[in-house]
């Protein structure tokens, strides 16, 4: 039992770190310290790559830092890969389920990196799968958004029908 709450206990922590690591790094593009270019060019095309090209994209430079746990144990080692795994297939779905559908993103009040695009945003809602880094860091900005989340099976349904690769 304690091999197992350690191994969550490490997933979450991945988690967690991933929203944050997901926040700064995508602040730091528009700060023109890392991908500016890349990103601006994202900015201008206004399409997400597709979720397997996002994951990728989130998951390689994870490499770094995802093995960390092993060095408590073997539990929080598997426990933290599995987490930020996790994590950047979340954040990949999350970016692209906002490119194409916004309106069936159930699990936040404002599709925020939908309203980064739309709303032209550079010093705002630097958040993709969650807002709540936003929140802390002051630059949460709900403006703009009048959709109304779309229910019922079609709308469970299209949850699926992202462009996947
Ligand atoms: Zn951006
Ligand atoms: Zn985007």
């Amino acid at each position: 039992m304690a091999v197992l709450s350690e191994a969550l206990i490490a997933f979450c922590l991945a988690v967690f770190i991933g929203t944050f690591v997901e926040y700064w790094v995508h602040r730091l593009m528009h700060a023109g310290v890392v991908y500016g270019k890349n990103h601006a060019k994202h900015h201008q095309e206004g399409t997400g790559q597709g979720w397997f090209g996002e994951f990728r994209g989130y998951f390689l430079p994870a490499l770094v830092i995802i093995w960390l746990g092993f060095v408590v144990s073997p539990a929080a080692g598997i426990g933290f890969a599995l987490g930020g795994l996790a994590q950047a297939a979340w954040s990949a779905y999350a970016h692209q389920l906002q490119h194409e559908r916004p309106e069936l993103v159930f699990w936040m009040p404002r599709p925020v990196h939908h309203l980064h695009h739309k709303k032209k945003m550079w010093h705002h809602n630097f958040g993709i799968s969650f807002d709540f880094w936003d929140r802390v860091f002051g630059t949460y900005k709900p403006a703009g958004w009048e959709g109304t989340p779309t229910g019922g099976l079609t709308a469970y349904v299209s949850l699926f029908t992202i462009k996947w690769f």
